[in-house]
């Protein structure tokens, strides 16, 4: 889960990383009222959830009243790389002398955590690493060490930070460490972290990643969700408690495992189609995890074909058929639905389907045929108007 600037802000706020006084507002009036409440100069920023906003026009210095009201009018509802403003984070503005650059973030291949700290800061870090890697100051973090401050003050000199700086940074290294790791998160990232012209070391921006994995150790993240942008699918999914992720194609896909649901991802490309989604209704595959998994499938307006790929091990087929008919019975399913079942049970699952006189169900005796079988109907139903509910409303065909 991404966290918006100002919840990452929130976030530090708590580990003692030092931030601007500041207030979230909706409207230009409560952009005006934060300001008044906040104290002159403010910055008035977008908050979205995506990099170079100061670039877009999505970061204003404000002197006064009227100048709140200029540039959070301009900002409210701009859309930054296809994100819409809708929020706004009204901060005490502060003097910059130097902007530098700090993150942790978990290197995979070493098995560690990897902190990162440049004085090339304020710009796209992806760029410093391009043009100049060597501005980048890396040091990786034994989890089972953490960081010692003296570790932390060390990496700020190596990565060439003012002299004057190195303790308020070896601080706010060492806090944003555990943040980093106490609080659960798989990114944390302060790009500005700025020098002021009084010496003090400060975060004037805030990215953070949490792991979602860890979510059942924060029950405090269930309302930093609800301001968060999630995909309206994957909102829906998680309420029925699926293992599931929208992808942009017009293939739906359901299968019982995560290394079958991937198989069968990949077979629906190589068969020259997209899928629209992975999803993995796992062990306990009953009749409404079958139904549940079919519903959220079915909101998604561009899927044209559904396929079901389940291998019946402790999952018996038959069960799982009876959930594709339940869910036919509860909700109004747009698209056709190409059936592989294999393993336990599967002639009985056969047959109830069979006993259903309906032609949208259909049954494929393999995993490659059965793919080739929806790629084909999702093709066909892409290229024609009006053919099902998913047609109808928006109209969002590839
Ligand atoms: P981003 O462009 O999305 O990364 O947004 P940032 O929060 O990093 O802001 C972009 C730039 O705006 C920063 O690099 C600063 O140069 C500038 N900025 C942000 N806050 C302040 C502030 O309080 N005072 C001043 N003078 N500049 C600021
Ligand atoms: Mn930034």
């Amino acid at each position: 889960m991404d966290l918006f600037e100002y919840q990452g802000k929130q976030y530090f706020a708590r580990y003692g990383i030092p931030i601007s006084a500041g207030e979230v507002a909706d409207t230009v009036e409560e952009a005006v009222a934060a300001a008044e409440r906040v104290g002159y100069p403010v910055v008035v920023k977008a908050q979205v959830q995506v990099g170079g906003r100061g670039k877009a026009g999505g970061v204003k210095l404000a002197a006064d009243r009227g100048e709140v009201e200029l540039h959070a009018g301009n900002i409210l509802g701009l859309d930054i790389k296809g994100h819409v403003v809708r929020r706004l984070w009204i901060e005490h503005a502060t003097d910059i002398e130097q902007e530098y650059y700090a993150s942790f973030t978990l290197d995979r291949a070493a098995k560690l955590h990897l902190a990162m700290v440049s004085a090339r800061g304020g710009i796209d870090i992806e760029q410093v690493a391009e043009e100049d890697p060597g501005a980048i100051a890396r040091r990786h973090v034994n989890p089972l060490d953490g960081l010692a401050r003296d570790d932390a003050r060390a990496l700020a000199e190596e990565a060439g930070l003012d002299p004057r700086a190195l303790d308020g940074a070896a601080d706010v290294l060492v806090n944003l460490y555990r943040c980093y790791v106490e609080g659960d998160a798989d990114l944390v990232e302060i790009n500005p972290l700025v020098l002021t012209p009084d010496g003090r070391v400060h975060a004037l921006d805030a990215k953070v990643t949490l792991d979602d994995d860890a979510a059942f150790r924060h029950p405090e993240w269930a309302e930093l969700d609800a301001g968060g942008e999630t995909d309206a699918r994957e909102a829906m999914a998680k309420q029925r408690g699926l293992n599931y992720i929208g992808l942009d194609g017009t293939v739906g896909i359901i299968a019982n495992g995560a290394g079958l649901a991937m198989s069968t991802v990949d077979v629906v490309n190589q068969v020259g189609g997209s899928p629209a989604n992975f999803l993995d209704i796992g062990g306990g595959a009953n009749a409404d995890v079958m139904a549940s998994a079919l519903e959220v499938i079915n909101s998604d307006q561009k899927v044209r074909a559904i396929l079901v790929n389940i291998f019946g091990g402790i999952v018996r087929c038959d069960e799982v058929a009876r959930g594709i008919l339940t869910a036919l019975d509860r909700v109004e399913i747009s698209s056709p639905i190409v059936l592989r079942l294999d393993g336990t049970n599967a002639g009985e699952a056969r047959e109830i389907i069979a006993g259903r006189a309906s032609d949208q169900v259909i049954s494929e005796a393999t995993m490659l045929s059965a793919a080739r079988r929806a790629v084909e109907l999702a093709a066909a139903r892409e290229g024609h108007a009006g053919d099902g509910p998913a047609n109808g409303a928006n109209g969002a065909r590839a």
